[in-house]
């Protein structure tokens, strides 16, 4: 096993050895704060004020904890939770379609500071590796916390996926609706949007694309 941190950005593993273990956390997008750098006093005090500015009355009993409740809310959305990313040697040789369909997600869109939420589809063509089903789900939720935009959280995850698993494709495609769409601006209520990454044989291979996308949509 050999992992080797890059500059404070994306953990660098080693793939191809008999065991691949990460533990991945909160600085791995590089968009959320490691946890050390928070601090929830300062960012309740900042809660508080804001809604101060916005007229809204902190005296009512209801609203009196608010900025309190708000800050644990926006830590929670924008914090990814720590787990161990473990790979495995594709033992079987399986090399058919893997593809975890509805993982549910929520993220903040960076522009509004607004949520977004929708399912994500997220597969891959093994290739001498293979990873714990329920990893691709921790896999969107990691790049899902933070203040992010679909398009960037979509290829983020197909990118992770590409370089340390090196399958031979990877298709992500993920389905949201954004708050800021649909709470304010056009209210859009109910429009979803969109966004996927194929690489590999799943971009290049008319087959496997079409099998990818018959069951992302069946
Ligand atoms: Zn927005």
């Amino acid at each position: 096993m050999k992992i080797t941190r890059k500059s404070g950005n994306i953990p660098l593993v080693s793939i191809g050895e008999n065991e691949t273990c990460l533990t991945v956390g909160a600085t791995l997008n590089g968009t959320a704060h490691a946890n050390g750098s928070r601090d929830l006093a300062a960012a309740e005090q900042a809660a508080a004020a804001f809604l101060r500015a916005l007229g809204v009355p902190l005296d009512r009993p209801g609203l009196a904890k608010t900025p309190r409740r708000m800050t644990k809310a926006y830590a929670e959305l924008l914090t990814p939770r720590e787990f161990d990313l473990t790979t495995f040697p594709n033992d079987g040789g399986y090399d058919e379609l893997v593809l975890v369909r509805d993982i549910p997600f929520t993220s903040v869109c960076e522009h509004h500071l607004l949520p977004f939420l929708g399912r994500a589809h997220v597969g891959y063509l093994p290739g001498d590796r293979i990873l714990g089903l329920s990893k691709l789900a921790r896999l969107v939720e990691l790049f899902a916390r933070g203040p992010q935009v679909q398009e960037r959280l979509t290829k983020q995850v197909a990118d992770w996926l590409d370089k340390r698993l090196r399958p031979r494709g990877v298709g992500v495609v993920l389905e949201a609706e954004h708050m800021c769409m649909t709470l304010r601006g056009v209210q859009a209520g109910g429009a979803r949007t969109v966004t996927s990454t194929l690489l590999g044989a799943l971009r290049s291979d008319a087959r496997s694309r079409a099998e990818f996308l018959d069951l992302v949509h069946p």
